[in-house]
């Protein structure tokens, strides 16, 4: 075979679309004047390039890439998962894996919670913040609790397809799957299908992801030339401290919970979210990073398809510790601005309602804020304190989506690991999962089914 002159890994250039995108973007803000634009005359034609290049090429470019992973998202969570569940070498196992999944999901996100409201209190993010009299925010009811749980059953499985249900849509492929599986024949000969379809998708999702420094770099471009700065130093502490309780519990908290629970070393899975971080970094959204998310725990940390395919699109869902954190921090910081106390039980009220609200609302941008508004509705706290921290909850929704979909994955390897659906010899492997990712685009000629078939 002839050896292909060494090229820039894959990981490498999504970092370098990162990187090139947040300087573009920085550069861009610094050239343009109070206005917010630079105007430049083009044959006598005035030109702004706010509207060309922000609103115009990064965010076409953006935008299609973002849509090109939502397209993914439910043909690959319903083949995936009916392929899994129908694999699944002993059926007793789907309960098992259905309660240690939600049970991990959601004590992972009541720490977060719980750490990131003790920190809060320890550190007072929010004395000395003066409050705009012009804050206003609307606030959203939390859906009923029993709402949550028929919400979890489609009434049409092509309605939940068409609107992204994503918790309908599980419900729906593993009802189907285990059908299959008990089906005999027919079951066999439509698994068949599944598992062709399966590694179909999955080649659409690597080629998509080495696309995806080009996307990465019009995302980032994009928001960088938008953000305002000026905004974080306001809220510098608030800020701080809900970046440093991510990292916190990102880095210490996963780690004890995943040694301690499965005896694996932390270290490869850190390693290996890279590419997956910066897609949640750069996109604010786990259900768009799903696909990614999906291929990195089943190739890359080892995890089987029966359990990632189940465990990564719920987590991708009910699972929002970086989001908890947030809300944790927001609430104390909004009942210190306020100047209201908040008792042992408002507290615990806390923890409860941003828990359950994360189940069943997608992870998507800025969703986080909407669950806040609730959480401070049920604590009777003021909902126009959402107005102070909106402007710096950007960068923080690209940063806590990056814990939420490193938390999916941990699970999934804790979950994998205790149901013997782990391989480690793939989680240790650094190169595991590597070689596939790569997809040469100009090859398509010698590797198209037509020409195979001559
Ligand atoms: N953007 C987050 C996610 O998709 C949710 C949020 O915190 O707003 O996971």
């Amino acid at each position: 075979m002839q050896q292909s002159p060494k090229k820039l890994g894959l990981t490498a250039k999504i970092f370098i679309g990162m990187i090139a995108g947040i300087i573009t973007g920085a550069f861009l803000q610094f050239l343009f004047d109070d206005s917010g634009d630079l105007q430049f005359s083009v044959f006598g034609i005035e030109v702004s390039t706010y509207a060309v290049l922000v609103e115009g090429i990064f965010h076409v470019l953006g935008q299609i890439f973002i849509n090109s992973l939502k397209m993914l998202i439910v043909p690959l969570v319903f083949i995936s998962l009916v392929c899994g569940i129908a694999n699944l070498s002993d059926p007793s196992k789907l309960g098992r894996l259905g309660g240690k999944s939600v049970a991990l999901y959601v004590a992972t996100t009541a720490l977060a919670i719980t750490v990131a409201m003790v920190a809060a209190i320890i550190f007072q993010p929010g004395a000395g913040v003066d409050i705009p009299s012009d804050a206003t925010y609307a606030a959203a009811t939390a859906p009923a609790l029993s709402q949550v749980i028929i919400d979890i059953f489609p009434s049409n499985p092509f309605a939940a397809f068409t609107n992204g249900k994503m918790l309908q849509v599980i419900t729906f492929a593993v009802l189907f799957g285990v059908a299959m599986a008990m089906s005999g024949e027919p079951g066999k000969r439509v698994a068949t299908l599944f598992d062709d379809l399966n590694t179909i998708v999955m080649k659409l999702v690597t080629i998509l992801m080495n696309l995806a420094p080009y996307g990465v770099f019009a995302l980032l471009a994009k928001l960088f030339a938008q953000i305002e700065v000026s905004t974080i130093f306001a809220l510098g502490k608030y800020f701080a401290l809900v970046f440093g309780v991510l990292l916190f519990h990102a880095f210490v908290n996963y780690s004890l919970i995943l040694k301690l629970l499965s005896g694996l070393n932390p270290m490869p899975l850190f390693l290996k979210m890279r590419e997956t971080v910066v897609f949640a970094f750069s996109t604010a959204s786990s259900s768009a990073t799903l696909p990614i998310t999906l291929e990195t725990a089943t190739k890359k940390l080892g995890v089987s398809n029966s359990v990632a395919s189940f465990t990564i699109p719920l987590g991708s869902t009910i699972n929002m510790d970086g989001t908890a954190i947030m809300q944790g921090v927001a609430t104390v910081f909004i009942a210190q601005v306020f100047g209201i106390d908040l008792t042992l039980s408002d507290m615990m009220m806390v923890v409860l309602t941003a828990t359950l609200a994360s189940i069943g609302t997608a992870g998507v941008p800025g969703v986080g804020l909407l669950m806040l508004a609730m959480v401070l509705a049920q604590v009777g706290l003021p909902v126009e304190g959402i107005a102070l921290i909106i402007g710096v909850d950007r960068l923080l929704d690209m940063t806590r989506t990056a814990v939420n979909v490193t938390g999916d994955c941990m699970v999934a390897c804790i979950v994998g690991k205790s149901e013997n659906e782990f391989n480690s010899a793939v989680y240790y492997d650094p190169e595991a999962g590597v070689a596939d990712e790569e997809v040469d685009l100009d090859d398509f000629e010698s590797t198209s089914i037509h020409h195979k078939a001559d």
